[in-house]
């Protein structure tokens, strides 16, 4: 590859996207680099980890968003190291590119917090493997207590109450409510339970005191077992064990307890932050390297008071647009803005037509279904513009409706 670029762009998810998007359009020949060959859509991964969408419906090819974007060049290669003062990136296959400019957008990873059993036996959902991986498993499982006919048990276990943990406790309780009896037999759902555990008191602890005993409500609603204010001391591939001694059955095991940054952080050697993030500068440079941009889940990103911003896919993609104004800013040797946050609030489906929406700044409180349509609209706007997947959205109020759920053929064996 003998183009010269004047951006290198590190990861291809909702901030990297943005960015590369913003300059291409300007002229700005700009090296997008992913180690995946696709855009990933965080948002949907529960629902394929739940057999309900196909791979194709969370994932879109980064060829495909960029075909026709002449002066972006996406390229398929993993990053193993950043030379922040050099500004040259060097690919696992030993390959280096060098630009102006640097932007690090390679999202996070999950974080164990070094709980004995987590990595090895919790499935963590934060890519389209993890997604794929705990769907798979989750129907071997599902196929296993079919064919037990001392009417074994089924459990599962998602530890991490925050939105993520709800979403798929919500998922998998309506997987075995709703889908089950279509596709098994029904006595199967009745030996299937959902655990959901956290060591903070409430579910959804960002959210307002009403969504948090609203989401709450619904997810023992539909049966699933909620088990707060206590954490996890160790995973094993039979049980959860918690601090306080409780053992809880555990066939699947899902992690939604954390985040981290991810290894390029570390390797870039800028100073790391909360969540081994980069505490960005207010304009999103890197502070004390020059041409450094780093975005999305890999930054601790501020709004203009000051207040931390957290990992959402909104924060992301505003970061991602913001940096491009500031780069084209740096290009035409004019100052930096510091970047300005739309704040939508905060959002997390609980299940079936039942969602709690915080819209806007002032945290104008909705739930039910019209938290459901206030989630579909928002996350319409972050589909940026694929169709697929917009259908696959669409779809769901009729599902919701008619309480038929698709059962989707998942491409991987099951991890045992
Ligand atoms: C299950 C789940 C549900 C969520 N639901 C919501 C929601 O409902 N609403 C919402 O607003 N937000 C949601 N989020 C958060 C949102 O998805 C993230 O904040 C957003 O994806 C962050 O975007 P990003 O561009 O920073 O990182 P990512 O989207 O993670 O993209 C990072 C990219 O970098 C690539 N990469 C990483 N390391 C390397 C490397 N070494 N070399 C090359 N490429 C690399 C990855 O392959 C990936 O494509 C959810 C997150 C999860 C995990």
């Amino acid at each position: 590859m003998d183009e010269n670029f004047e951006v290198i762009v590190v990861g291809g998810g909702f901030a990297g996207v943005a960015v590369a998007r913003e300059l291409g359009r300007k002229g700005v020949r700009v090296l997008l680099i992913d180690k995946n060959s696709y855009h990933q859509f965080q948002p949907l991964l529960y629902q394929t980890a739940t057999v309900q969408l196909g791979v194709s419906e969370v994932a879109r090819p980064l060829r495909d968003i960029f075909r026709g974007h002449q002066h972006v060049r996406v390229l398929v290669s993993e990053v193993t190291s950043v030379d922040t003062e050099a500004r040259q990136i060097t690919t696992a296959d030993g390959r280096a590119y060098q630009a102006r400019i640097v932007v690090i957008a390679s999202g996070a990873e999950a974080n164990f917090f070094g709980i004995p059993g987590a990595q090895e036996h919790g499935f963590p959902l934060y890519s389209v493997e993890d997604a794929v991986d705990l769907g798979s498993s989750l129907v071997a499982a599902l196929e296993r207590a079919d064919k037990d006919d001392d009417g074994g048990e089924l459990h599962v276990v998602v530890i991490g109450a925050g939105p993520t943990g709800v979403e798929t406790a919500g998922a998998v309780a309506e997987t075995i409510r709703y889908v089950l009896p279509q596709y098994f037999s029904p006595e199967l759902a009745a030996r299937s339970h959902v655990h959901l555990v956290d060591m903070l008191p409430d579910v959804l602890n960002a959210f307002a005191a009403r969504s948090k005993a609203y989401a709450r409500r619904n997810l023992e609603r539909m049966g699933v077992k909620v088990k707060l204010g206590v954490g996890v001391s160790e995973v094993t591939p039979e049980k959860v064990v918690l601090v306080d001694g409780t053992e809880i059955p555990g066939d699947i095991v899902v992690w939604a307890g954390g985040l981290k940054a991810g290894p390029i952080i570390a390797a870039s050697g800028l100073a790391q932050g909360r969540g081994g993030r980069v505490d960005v500068n207010p304009d999103l440079t890197a502070p004390g390297a020059e041409g450094i941009y780093v975005l999305g889940d890999a930054a601790n990103i501020t709004d203009t008071r000051g207040t931390l911003l957290p990992q959402l896919g909104s924060v992301a993609l505003q970061s991602g647009k913001w940096a491009a104004k500031n780069i084209l800013a740096d290009l035409a040797g004019q100052p930096r803005e510091p970047f300005k946050y739309v704040d939508k609030g905060y959002m997390a489906m609980v299940g079936r037509g039942s969602a709690v929406a915080e819209i806007g700044r002032k945290r104008i409180l909705m739930t039910g279904p019209l938290a459901f349509l206030a989630w579909l609209a928002v996350h319409v706007v972050l589909l940026s513009g694929s169709l697929q997947k917009i259908r696959a959205l669409v779809s769901w109020p009729s599902d919701f409706l008619t309480h038929r759920r698709s059962y989707v053929l998942l491409p991987r064996e099951s991890r045992d």
